[in-house]
């Protein structure tokens, strides 16, 4: 396992949990070693190690450039019978370049971005989004089941990556009505409590809305889903979407507001953070 960040360090618990795990590695070491003592795996000093090491590789690290970079270290090493699965949220198009620069090694590659937020992947609940040969997919199956409710083949390499686009489009648009939403609430003194569970139990129920409403109403934005990085996904959304000639005015507001909350230093915020520019504050 490759990247043990907020997703990927619950994800390579229910690994070692499976005894499926030998070697983790993550570019800052302390959380390596860390959880290789706790789990009585290897802390590989380098993607390379770990690649000579592993018939099976997951990487679950930030953005494009950063999947790409650690691809790259894997390269001199990996094995012919390996297959390298990303969990990470990238473009359909670095999810196909991968696959085109692991195919001279005889390496299998499949994007498999994930859905279900921290608490997902803590639960090992998450809904996998796959993309690649089905024989490649098949042979990984037991590893990503540990941390799943659900795996879906959608299609070839990239079709993963696209079915995320899909849901990070309805992810930005629920965070955008919920956030307005509250933000009216507290302007009309409602009480919270009884507003979220009345609201949650009807047409308007949604996981971020569950998972997330008491939160942001409590002011605590440090945990789950940081919004710089739906940023990025949406960015990735906007790209498609243009290639495709479809309007997205929701992508497009998500952009606006995510970006003016970057600005402003909250990008390690949850996306609940939003909460901040519908209720007029900084
Ligand atoms: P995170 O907590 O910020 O962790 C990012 C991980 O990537 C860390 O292990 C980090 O290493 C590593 N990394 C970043 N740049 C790197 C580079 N250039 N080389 C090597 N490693 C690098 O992020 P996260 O929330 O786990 O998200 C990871 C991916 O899952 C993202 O693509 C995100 O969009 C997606 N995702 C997140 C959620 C969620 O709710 N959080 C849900 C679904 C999907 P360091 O420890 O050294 O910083």
């Amino acid at each position: 396992m490759i990247g043990l960040g907020a997703m990927g360090e619950p994800m390579a618990q229910h690994l070692a949990n499976a005894g499926y795990l030998s070697m983790v590695w993550n570019r800052t070491p302390e959380k390596s070693t860390q959880f290789a003592t706790r789990n009585g795996v290897t802390a590989a000093e380098t993607p390379a190690q770990l690649a000579a090491g592993c018939n099976v590789i997951l990487v679950c690290v930030s953005a494009d450039a950063d999947l790409k970079d650690v691809i790259e270290q894997l390269l001199p090493a990996i094995k012919p019978a390996c297959v390298v699965c990303d969990l990470s949220t990238v473009a359909p198009a670095t999810a196909r370049q991968v696959a085109a620069s692991l195919e001279p090694t005889g390496a299998g590659f499949v994007d498999a971005p994930v859905s279900g937020g921290v608490e997902g992947a803590k639960k090992g609940c998450l809904s996998v989004m796959a993309g690649g040969e089905s024989a490649n997919i098949s042979r990984i199956m037991p590893v990503l089941e540990t941390f799943s409710a659900s795996v879906t083949h959608m299609g070839p390499v990239g079709s993963g990556q696209a079915t995320k686009a899909v849901n990070q489009v309805i992810v930005a648009g629920i965070a955008e009505a919920t956030c307005e939403a509250l933000a009216l609430a507290e302007k009309l003194n409602l009480p919270s409590q009884r507003l979220l569970s009345v609201v949650s139990a009807g047409a308007a129920g949604s996981w971020f809305l569950d998972h997330r409403g008491a939160s942001m109403l409590e002011n605590q934005f440090d945990v789950g889903f940081k919004l710089s990085l739906l940023l990025k996904d949406l960015l990735i959304c906007r790209s498609l979407a243009q290639d495709l000639d479809i309007h997205v005015p929701t992508v497009e507001a998500a952009i606006r507001d995510y970006s003016a909350l970057v600005e402003k230093g909250h990008g390690d915020h949850d996306i609940s953070g939003l909460i901040h520019l519908k209720r007029g504050a900084d």
